[in-house]
């Protein structure tokens, strides 16, 4: 990684393919992961590569969920893994949620190996290895659910997910909670709650959050939760975005 030079005004955004194309090399990512990473980047750009306020909003709503949840889990995936394994380890301690693998190109090689890679790092459990096929009307491997993880979870926080997943999590009477920079994307549509941010900022703040929030009362907690619409946040999300990409149309038209 010592090739992108600190000084290059997209560094953190270059760092983060190279940890993704390390994932790669390493057999944590897969190639489709690539393709889902360069996606992301895309929206990133767009929103201007920071976390805006209305995210930062959803990351609140989403950690009070968290927090009143009886049983959260956190799903993670070979990308996730990549980008942010100790944050999402963090996360799991501070508000007590399990971590399970859960991949959509599923190979019990590549399972163990995130599973390996997560607990190298420190986190006590791995879920993912033992299954049930627990999710149906999915044909994907992804329907393969641990019973202990997200079979019996009543939260879900799923990130860089297909939609066809988020759908029958919902489906089978889950909570789910999406980060995901696409607000137009399945996962964005079918989640309770949806985070438009990159998980590099959007993990990292919702541990800051976690920590704040969970000293607060649980009716405060609900209040944040019952005010919150999905449907109405994705469309000032898209809002957010026609209102960026205007001004920046007009910055440039306003200097010949
Ligand atoms: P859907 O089925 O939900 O419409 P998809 O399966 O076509 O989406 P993928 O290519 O699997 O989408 O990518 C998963 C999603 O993750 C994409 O919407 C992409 O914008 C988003 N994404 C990629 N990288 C990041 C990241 N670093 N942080 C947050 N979201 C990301």
């Amino acid at each position: 990684m010592e090739y992108v030079p600190r000084d290059h005004p997209r560094y953190r955004s270059l760092m983060e393919r190279e940890k993704i194309i390390e994932g790669f090399k390493n057999g944590i990512v897969v190639i489709n992961g690539l393709i889902s990473q360069g996606r992301g980047e895309a929206f990133d750009y767009i929103i201007g590569e920071k976390t805006i306020p209305l995210a930062e909003d959803s990351i609140e709503v989403a950690v009070a969920m968290l927090l009143l949840s009886n049983y959260p889990v956190i799903s993670v995936n070979g990308n996730a893994a990549a980008l942010v394994p100790d944050e999402i380890i963090n996360l799991s301690n501070i508000i007590d949620a399990k971590i399970e693998v859960n991949l959509f190109y599923r190979t019990e090689e590549r399972v163990k190996k995130i599973v390996d890679f997560l607990k190298e790092r420190g986190a006590k459990e791995v879920l993912g290895l033992e299954y049930v096929e627990g999710i149906p009307g999915l044909s994907s491997e992804r329907r393969k659910v641990d019973p202990r993880g997200i079979l019996k979870a009543d939260v879900v926080l799923v990130m860089l997910e297909d939609g066809d997943r988020t759908e029958a999590l919902k489906k089978i009477g889950k909570r789910v909670i999406a980060i995901d920079l696409n607000p137009f994307s399945r996962t964005s549509m079918a989640a309770d709650v949806s985070i438009m941010d990159n998980v590099t900022r959007a993990i990292p703040l919702m541990i800051d959050k976690a920590r704040i929030m969970k000293k607060l009362p649980k009716e405060e907690l609900k209040k944040k939760i019952s005010n919150y619409n999905n449907r109405r946040r994705l469309g000032e999300y898209i809002i957010y975005i026609k209102e960026r990409l205007e001004n920046e149309a007009k910055r440039l038209m306003s200097f010949p």
